[in-house]
């Protein structure tokens, strides 16, 4: 799962990637609007946290502009607390949720969680496929109940199939959904990712759809 966060505030923009990027999401970040509305337009988030004061381009701008071209990603909004008109504006722009400033990270963390989720279409924190289940709220994977142990790109992989487990994830799109803007991704494959993550929850869980791409579980209508 990707992020794009942006902020204009260094202290507060750190402290969202720091707590977003321990929580398992690859993230991007911007620091003023022109630049968040265009990393918006171009790369697939599965969510976007937006700050509403920014430089060069207001966050209710970048925020409308999007929605006016399409782009439907779950966007969660950052206000002042005793701004209730910001909310209501945010919200009528398209925004899908807010977190008034000063916030708790847990509380960010919750509703970046629950918009990813779901945008996916998944009302509880546990997603199951056979015996693999994953614990969104701790970030823990277990087979059968055992434990597993993952790296960062195999959580994000594996979250990112069981959010959308039964349909068939094309190796870009896999791609596009694991990595960070600037990561050097020709090094790190997708295939070496699902061949490890194979010999972690059992071979025949991700099936390999020919010249298409990677499937997790039982097929299901699109
Ligand atoms: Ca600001």
């Amino acid at each position: 799962m990707r992020l794009l966060v942006v902020e204009d505030d260094a202290d507060l923009n750190r402290q969202l990637v720091t707590a977003l990027g321990e929580a398992g999401y690859a993230v991007d970040t911007a620091f003023d609007g022109e630049e968040g509305h265009f990393l918006g337009d171009t790369e697939p988030y599965d969510a976007v946290v937006l700050d509403l004061g920014l430089p060069k381009l207001d966050g209710l701008s970048v925020l409308e502009n999007w929605r006016r071209d399409g782009r439907s990603m779950p966007v969660l909004i950052l206000t002042a607390r005793d701004r209730w008109s910001d909310k209501v504006a945010g919200i009528d722009a398209g925004a899908d949720d807010y977190v008034a400033k000063p916030f708790h990270m847990e509380e960010v963390l919750a509703r970046v969680r629950a918009l990813v989720r779901r945008a996916a279409g998944h009302a509880s924190n546990e997603i199951t496929c056979g015996l693999v289940r994953l614990d969104l709220r701790a970030g823990r994977v277990t087979h059968d109940g055992n434990p597993i142990k993952l790296t960062s790109h195999e959580y994000r992989l594996l979250s990112y199939l069981l959010h959308h487990q039964g349909k068939v994830i094309s190796r870009t799109e896999l791609t596009e959904h694991l990595y960070e803007q600037d990561f050097d991704r020709d090094s790190n494959t997708v295939e070496v990712f699902v061949g490890r993550l194979r010999k972690k929850i059992g071979a025949d869980m991700i099936e390999t759809i020919r010249g298409l791409g990677y499937r997790l579980g039982e097929p299901v209508d699109e």
